[in-house]
C-alpha cells in the first residue's frame, strides 16, 4: 500500500486505436453484421515517479481528467480495486497499481485459478446467413471454427435463434440444430457452447436440446429472457437429455440498465442481486456480466458472492480483443471461472504477445500489471 502513495497521477494520455477481427462478424439471434473493425479507446496513466498503466476506457476524456493530481493510493486499494469515483480509469489503475507493485493483475487477486485457463472462440456467429445477400451456407461456418483453430482455439461457441428473426421459426431451428450437430462431427473433442441471445423460448429451447442430446453441450447461453419457470423447465430437460451442460446468463441487462451506470456498471445491483438468486437456487450455473459494461472491480466483488450461491463466473468480453486477456485475469485471480471468451483478433498497436493460446488453453504472461505494452 505504501508505495502507492508515493505515486500521484501527473498526467494521462488518450489514444485510439483500432480493433481487428480475423474476419468479418456476421449475425446473432438479435443483430448484426458485427464489422470487423470499431475504433478502441485507451487511456495511459503517467505518475510523478515515472510509473504507467494504461487499459480500455471510454471515450469520454472530462471524467479522467478530474483525477490527475491525485494520489494512486486514494484512488485504488489492491486488495479490493479501485474506488467509485475513479471507475473510469479502473483497468489503467490496475495495470499501474501492478506495474508498481511488480506484480502481475492475476497474482494481486489471488492466483486462485493459476496462470492458464481454458477458452472458447466467441466468434462463430451466423456464419451460414447473410440476411442482405446470397447465403454462404454452413460451410462457411466450419471455416470459421478451422480458421480459430489454427490461432490454438479448440472449444466453440456457436450463435443459435436463426428462427427468431433471420429465418423462419422451423427452418432457422432446423438450422440451429444442423450447425451444431455439423461442428460436434468435425471437431469431435471441442467444448461445444451455444448462445441463443434471448431467442427461443423454454419449449423451443428444450426441442433444441432433445435434438443435440448427443452432442454433449459444454453449456447453453441465454436461451431465453431469464425466468425463474423457464429456466426450471430447462434444468429439468438438461437433466433428462443432456446431463452436465450449464446454463449461463446475466450477459443482457435485459431492458433496465442502470443510468447512470453506478457501483455495477450499467447492471441494476438488484438485477444481479436476481442473478445470483437464481444461482442459489440452482438454476443459472454461470453468470456472464461484461468485464467492461459492468467493471473489472465489480467483478472482483461480485464473484464471491456468485461462489457463495454455487454458482461461477464468466465475464462477457465481447467485442474488444483484450477484453478476453482482462477477463482471464479475472478468473486467473478469483479461481471460478471455468473458461473465458476468447475475442479472436487484436488491437493495433498493443502487444499481447505474453498471452499464449495454444490447444484451447490460455496461458497469462506472468509480467507485472497485465502483461500488455501499448506501443
Ligand atoms: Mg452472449
Amino acid at each position: 500500500m505504501d508505495i502507492l502513495s508515493e505515486h500521484t497521477i501527473d498526467r494521462l494520455e488518450f489514444r485510439k486505436t483500432v480493433r481487428r477481427y480475423p474476419r468479418p462478424i456476421g449475425y446473432n439471434a438479435q443483430r448484426g453484421p458485427h464489422g470487423q473493425t470499431q475504433p478502441v479507446h485507451t487511456c495511459r496513466i503517467f505518475t510523478n515517479r515515472g510509473a504507467t498503466g494504461w487499459g480500455f476506457c471510454g471515450a469520454n476524456e472530462e471524467a479522467p481528467r478530474r483525477l490527475i493530481g491525485r494520489k494512486v493510493a486514494e484512488l485504488f486499494n489492491p486488495a479490493s480495486g479501485t474506488v467509485f469515483e475513479a471507475k473510469c480509469l479502473d483497468i489503467a489503475l490496475h495495470d499501474l497499481a501492478g506495474n508498481i507493485l511488480g506484480q502481475p493483475v492475476w497474482r494481486m487477486l489471488g492466483a486462485r485459478g493459476g496462470r492458464s485457463i481454458p477458452i472458447y472462440s466467441g466468434a462463430i456467429y451466423f456464419d451460414d446467413l447473410n440476411p442482405d445477400g446470397a447465403a454462404p451456407g454452413v460451410q462457411a461456418l466450419l471455416e470459421s471454427c478451422a480458421q480459430d483453430a489454427a490461432a490454438g482455439y479448440a472449444h466453440f461457441k456457436l450463435k443459435i435463434g436463426r428462427g427468431f428473426k433471420y429465418m423462419d421459426r422451423a427452418a432457422g431451428d432446423a438450422r440451429d440444430i444442423e450447425v451444431t450437430r455439423l461442428v460436434r462431427q468435425h471437431f469431435p473433442d471441442a467444448k461445444i457452447l451455444v448462445d441463443g441471445n434471448d431467442g427461443y423460448d423454454p419449449a423451443g429451447i428444450c426441442r433444441y436440446l432433445s435434438a443435440v442430446a448427443d452432442c454433449k453441450l459444454y453449456w447453453i447461453e441465454e436461451p431465453f429472457l431469464e425466468t425463474e419457470e423457464g429456466l426450471r423447465i430447462l434444468r429439468e430437460a438438461i437433466k433428462e437429455k443432456s446431463p452436465g451442460t450449464l446454463i449461463a446468463d446475466g450477459e443482457s441487462r435485459n431492458d433496465r440498465a442502470q443510468e447512470p451506470p453506478g457501483p455495477l456498471g450499467k447492471w441494476q445491483p438488484g438485477h444481479v442481486d436476481e442473478l445470483i438468486a437464481l444461482g442459489a437456487k440452482g438454476l443459472l450455473d454461470v453468470l456472464l456480466m461484461d468485464v467492461g459494461a459492468m467493471g473489472f472491480t465489480a467483478w472482483r466483488q461480485v464473484l464471491p458472492k456468485v461462489v457463495a450461491a454455487g454458482a461461477q463466473g464468466s465475464p462477457h468480453a465481447w467485442s474488444e480483443p483484450f477484453k478476453t486477456w482482462y477477463a482471464a485475469q479475472l478468473g486467473c485471480g478469483l479461481g471460478a471461472v471455468p473458461i473465458v471468451e476468447g475475442v479472436p483478433g487484436h488491437v493495433d498497436g498493443v502487444d499481447d504477445s505474453g498471452y499464449v493460446l495454444k490447444d484451447g488453453l490460455l496461458t497469462l504472461p506472468d509480467a507485472p500489471g497485465f502483461g500488455l505494452n501499448l506501443r
